[in-house]
């Protein structure tokens, strides 16, 4: 093995079969002050968070994700643990950042772009990560969808066949049982105009025992299943999330990772290239590295989009391209994912351009004369185009 992933400090006094049991992880899961003093020794900031009251966002960790906080994890700590600048003021603090009231026309669902839609099928999360972006929503005790509510957006999918690929998302969609998650599945590939379906989850972080032998049978049966892992820092990849990363994958579960870029976390191109040539080696393409949103409470742990496009820079020319995550920003209330990229151009003179490499090499670009730029044939894909085009909201 090229890279070495630890094993999780399991404490002695909890079985091996406990500890790599999910329900055991979730059923143990820490809540409150209480069970969070029993695993850690709190600091005055740390418990004026717990203090809150309504104004913080919900508090929960695993023992296993807990573990890995410990000495030396402090990174990791500031991910599942509250802050008392949590509830200080801050810049641009928004319950809903990404607009997802607006585009909520049906229970659960949110429908952004045209081609896509999120499927919210549960709000519970075994984590409650303190940068969440959907503070609106997540952790409100609601748990997996009403039937009613199901049915509506199970219906709203059906009547628009535009959407060709549906986004379960959350609170966290592996918090649900097999069953559960089976029959969602299931009823989505009864669409005829479905294609693809993602999922997004944290657990393979926070919990990768979830990631069992019944769980990637399931997601291979209704393949196509793309896995979105969330890891954001070198030390959440222990030797279990590796496992549970190579088990969807040997099983023909292709898994991307998006991470978010956390102010005192991981905002360092040493970190993001240790992360992602990791990530990669398990064969998980690093696909999105996000501006942190300007969710409530998060004001610490964001970077400025000029820290963020120099770490990018920085990876440039040194990272392999299939190691490279996109750095894109969530235009706020709801403008849509904009990539941010370094601008290496110098100069335009018509049909010459002027760039500055990543090592300093100076070059130009020059373009065909207008003239000579043709279009190809198409026939055969007209209908799939304007179809795509033209699918509506
Ligand atoms: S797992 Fe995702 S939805 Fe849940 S708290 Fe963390 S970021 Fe938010």
């Amino acid at each position: 093995m090229k890279f070495h992933f630890p094993r999780s400090p399991k404490p002695p006094e909890i079985s091996e079969s406990d500890w790599n049991n999910w329900t055991w992880q979730l059923r143990h899961s820490l809540k409150t002050q209480e069970d969070f003093e029993s695993v850690f020794a709190l600091s005055a900031d740390e418990k004026a968070a717990f203090q809150g009251g309504k104004e913080l966002f919900n508090i929960r960790t695993t023992p296993y994700y807990a573990s890995l906080a410990q000495d030396g994890g402090s990174s990791i700590r500031q991910i599942l643990m509250p802050h008392k600048f949590e509830i200080e003021e801050g810049s641009q603090q928004m319950l809903d950042p990404l607009g997802e009231k607006r585009n909520n026309p049906a229970p659960r669902i949110i429908h952004r772009y045209s081609d896509r839609a999120l499927f919210l099928v549960t709000d519970i999360c075994s984590v409650y990560c303190r940068f969440c972006t959907r503070k609106h929503f997540t952790g409100q005790e609601q748990a997996f969808i009403k039937n009613e509510e199901y049915e509506k957006a199970l219906a709203y999918i059906k009547s628009h066949p535009g959407i060709r690929e549906v986004i379960l998302s959350g609170g966290d969609p592996l918090t649900i049982s097999d069953a559960q998650l089976d029959r969602v599945l299931s009823d989505l590939r009864r669409i005829d105009h479905v294609e693809i379906i993602r999922i997004g989850s944290r657990m393979p972080v926070v919990c990768p025992m979830r990631v069992t032998d019944d769980l990637v049978k399931i997601l291979k049966k209704n393949k196509p299943v793309f896995l979105m892992s969330h890891f954001n820092h070198p030390n959440e990849l222990t030797a279990e999330a590796a496992e549970a990363l190579e088990k969807f994958v040997d099983n023909g579960v292709p898994v991307m990772n998006q991470m978010v870029l956390l102010n005192g976390i991981n905002n360092h191109p040493a970190l993001i290239q240790a992360l992602n040539r990791r990530l990669l080696y398990l064969r998980v393409k690093p696909y999105y590295m996000f501006q942190c949103d300007p969710s409530m409470g998060t004001d610490h742990l964001r970077t400025s989009i000029e820290d963020s496009l120099e770490i990018q820079k920085e990876l440039w020319g040194h990272l392999s391209g299939l190691a490279m995550p996109n750095l894109s920003v969530d235009i706020p209330n709801g403008g849509g994912k904009t990539y941010l990229v370094p601008n290496f151009e110098t100069k335009q003179e018509g049909r010459v351009r002027h760039y500055l490499g990543w090592d300093g090499v100076e070059a130009q670009y020059v373009s065909p004369a207008p003239e000579k730029i043709k279009k190809p044939d198409i026939s055969g894909f007209e209908k799939e185009w304007s179809d795509l085009k033209n699918s509506k909201r």
